[in-house]
């Protein structure tokens, strides 16, 4: 079960009010997540507790895989 108390709150994708982000108190930084409901590319920004919609980045799988 949920222990609500260690959670923030949630994050809401901005394509699609349905679907949701749950976050943990005490995480900071950003991700970028693919909305699982329409398959856009959203980064969550979690100091700010919000999410932006945002272009996929060309290549990036690529040039990660390239650097490991
Ligand atoms: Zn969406």
């Amino acid at each position: 079960m949920l222990d609500l108390e260690e959670y923030a709150g949630f994050i809401i994708y901005p394509c699609c009010p349905k679907e949701k982000v749950l976050v943990k108190k005490g995480t900071t930084g950003a991700t970028s997540q693919k909305c699982p409901h329409c398959g856009k590319y959203v980064l969550f920004d979690y100091n700010r507790m919000e999410a932006f919609l945002m272009k996929p980045l060309r290549g990036a799988a690529k040039r990660f895989a390239d650097n490991s």
